[in-house]
């Protein structure tokens, strides 16, 4: 079995793809923005019955904290990253941007993912799969959107999907295969309990994509169905 590592661990879809990589027997890094949080609960009793997973403290917007933990983890081999944590805000309305709150998702949604790549290249080059995988949106997608009042969390998406063929090109030489996922409507407290697909149905197909994931495949944005979907 791989070695993962994953932010935003806690709760929502990170909290599933920690759970379901457990049970499959990896090793796994969760990562939690508050570990002494009420919402770390669960994955801290993860943590407490099982040798294979350890949880850190790491809120992504944090640069200090991500270097920390990647000199902690400096002897790992790391096979999966996933870059999971993120963000979204109200809906704003044109001409009532709330600009602090959006460079705040900035640093979470954008700068997190690249500073994570920038600091556990060396973890996942040693490894045997090499892969770094960001949890994007479909909202993401210049081509797809539309104008919802959903502009600073839309932004931040395409931004990530830039960032990630950036880093595609980047550690390609390495061995390393980089995408960024699409995963659908999820019932979770971002998605709200409208939102038609189960955190288990898309961290599985999520967890499928990057098992066949190949070195052809770097660079590409993928629904969680394995549908390519456009920038
Ligand atoms: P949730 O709101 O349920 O969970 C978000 C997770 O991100 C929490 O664990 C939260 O930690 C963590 N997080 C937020 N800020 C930070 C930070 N600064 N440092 C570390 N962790 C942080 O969201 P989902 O599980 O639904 O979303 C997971 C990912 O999927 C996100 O990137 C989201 O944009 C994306 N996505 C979700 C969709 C959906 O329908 N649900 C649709 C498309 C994309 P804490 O508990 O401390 O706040």
């Amino acid at each position: 079995m791989g070695s993962i590592l994953i932010t935003g661990a806690n709760r929502g879809i990170g909290f599933e793809f920690t759970k379901q990589y457990y049970e499959a027997g990896w090793r796994v890094f969760a990562c939690c923005r508050d570990i002494a949080a009420d919402n770390a609960r669960d994955l801290n009793m993860l943590g407490i019955s099982s040798k294979y997973v350890t949880v850190h403290q790491l809120d992504v917007s944090k640069n200090e904290e991500i270097e920390a933990l990647a000199g902690t983890l400096a002897p790992e081999a790391i096979d999966v990253i996933i870059n999971n944590a993120g963000v979204n805000g109200p809906k704003q309305p044109f001409g009532k941007t709330d600009y602090e709150l959006w460079a705040a998702s900035m640093a979470i949604n954008v700068f997190g993912p690249m500073k994570i790549a920038e600091s556990f290249v060396e973890h996942v080059a040693r490894s045997e799969r090499k892969v770094i995988a960001t949890v994007s949106s479909r909202m993401g997608s210049i081509e797809l959107a539309s104008g919802d009042k959903h502009h600073t969390y839309r932004s931040s998406k395409a931004a990530v999907n830039m960032v990630t063929k950036c880093i595609a090109d980047y550690v390609a030489e390495r061995g390393i295969t980089t995408v960024a996922f699409s995963p659908g409507w999820v019932k979770t407290d971002m998605g709200g309990p409208g939102a038609p697909i189960e955190p288990t149905e898309t961290v599985s197909g999520m967890r499928k994509l990057i098992e066949e994931l190949a070195p052809a495949d770097t660079g590409k944005f993928l629904h969680f169905d394995g549908t390519e979907l456009p920038w």
